[in-house]
């Protein structure tokens, strides 16, 4: 055998309470035996006191490659990933240039050869992400893209937005994922339209713009019948709009930030730059009702939107800044310290919420498998007690936009297993 995962207890089946091996053998689960009866490996990893899990999905990242390598790379950025036990990202097309075409996808992937992290990428539902034209999402389908977004900005056009809607219905298991929010009702704004931005004298960006395209959207795919997901959904108007389309039958699913699961826009003044994103941080209420929504299935998964800028990108004053915070290798435990541990949700609804749902949604079919023989063996090893302080400096992101920052987590990631080979261990990358 190649690898023996030794005494980690599995979040399902239910009554699965006694520790267990897992055994790996040609980048698969082999079997899965009571703890201490597992046959001998020539590498072992020890898992008690912690929960043996699908390999997390992030399904919103932002690697900056090609254009902006000096704030993240291939390497950095599934660096992170894997030491947050992340085994699987999809990755935005707003590079530069952006990923819109066949010949593009593949450049932007075989930079990726190598990393600790399984990497997949978007395309631009539109030509050059200039929301003129279609991009040719058949042929970008046929070469393996299943999310098709021009995440960073909206397609706030209606015809453009149906033609890609119903160009998914002949496109099974391909998805429409968008950045909910209306152009002209967020131009010039740098954060949530409310209270603070009032008190620091800025333009604001209204709830109601992302509300409006969401309603817009839902209408779309129930009309086409096409797939349709939300990016880094962030008002409770918006959440209460997917949970009534699913009902109805619409094909709709929705992502939320750990973020927006945590920070509202008082935290801005506390972050500065590093508090800005797109859709911006919003109140305690929406707060209260997301976190409600991923527990009970309003909404579907975690995604970070881990978008990475130099340091002296964030330097600038709030208005300039770019938007962003890194994420993706805090995800899990962020989730974890805030919604597992203070008992609000169970350990397999979050192993649902950033594995098994994130890869359904985005068509990745060897992550976000059950710990049982015949997976793919895309494992995470989750050490629930153990406490740590996050220092951005202490990443592994070539930029220091965490907001997380100087907080002490519960629950981080032990080992990282990729395809049945180690690429973290006992909290260090593997060489
Ligand atoms: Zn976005």
């Amino acid at each position: 055998m190649d690898l023996v995962i030794l005494g980690g207890r599995l979040v399902a089946p239910a009554d699965a309470a006694e520790p267990v091996d897992v055994v790996i053998e040609g980048g698969r689960i082999a079997a899965v035996v009571p703890a201490g009866e597992a046959p001998a490996a020539r590498r072992t990893l020890d898992a008690s006191d912690a929960w043996v899990m699908p390999g997390f999905v992030d399904i919103q990242v932002h690697f900056r490659t090609p254009g902006a390598t000096d704030s993240e790379d291939m390497a950095s950025g599934a660096a992170g990933a894997a030491m947050g036990g992340v085994t699987a990202c999809v990755i935005m097309p707003n590079t530069n240039p952006p990923i819109d075409t066949p010949d593009m996808v593949n450049e932007v992937l075989a930079l990726a050869d190598g990393v600790p992290c399984d990497i997949r990428t978007s395309a631009a539902i539109t030509v050059g992400r200039a929301a003129e034209r279609l991009a040719d999402l058949a042929a970008l389908y046929d070469e393996g893209v299943r999310v098709f977004t021009d995440d960073g900005d909206c397609v706030a056009d209606d015809a453009l937005m149906e033609a890609a809607l119903a160009a998914t219905v002949r496109l099974p298991g391909a998805v429409i994922s968008q950045h909910a929010e209306d152009p002209a009702m967020v131009a010039g704004g740098v954060i949530n339209a409310g209270a603070v931005a009032e008190r620091l004298g800025l333009r604001g960006r209204p709830a109601e713009a992302e509300v409006s395209v969401v309603h817009r959207d839902i209408e779309l795919a129930r009309r086409t019948g096409g797939r349709y997901h939300v990016l880094h959904l962030s008002v409770a108007a918006a959440m209460d709009l997917v949970a009534r389309a699913k009902r109805d039958g619409v094909a709709v699913t929705a992502e939320v930030t750990p973020q927006h699961l945590v920070l509202t826009e008082d935290d801005v003044e506390r972050l500065g730059t590093t508090g800005k994103m797109n859709p911006p941080l919003r109140l305690a209420d929406d707060v209260t009702a997301l976190r409600q929504g991923i527990v009970d299935g309003s909404l579907d998964a975690v995604a970070t939107d881990h978008a990475p800028h130099h340091p002296s990108l964030k330097e600038r004053p709030l208005v300039d800044a770019p938007p962003g915070m890194i994420g993706v290798e805090t995800m899990a435990s962020v989730v974890w310290s805030e919604l597992v541990a203070s008992g609000q949700m169970t350990p397999a609804r979050f192993v649902e919420v950033v594995s098994t749902a994130p890869a359904r949604i985005a068509g990745i079919i060897d992550h976000g498998q059950p710990i049982a023989a015949g997976s793919p063996a895309n494992v995470s090893v989750f050490d629930p007690a153990e406490s740590w302080t996050v220092r951005a400096a202490d990443l592994q992101s070539l930029s220091l936009n965490s907001p997380w920052t100087g907080r002490t987590l519960t629950g981080r990631v032990r080992h990282t297993v990729l395809a049945g080979r180690p690429v973290v261990a006992n909290n260090d990358l593997c060489a």
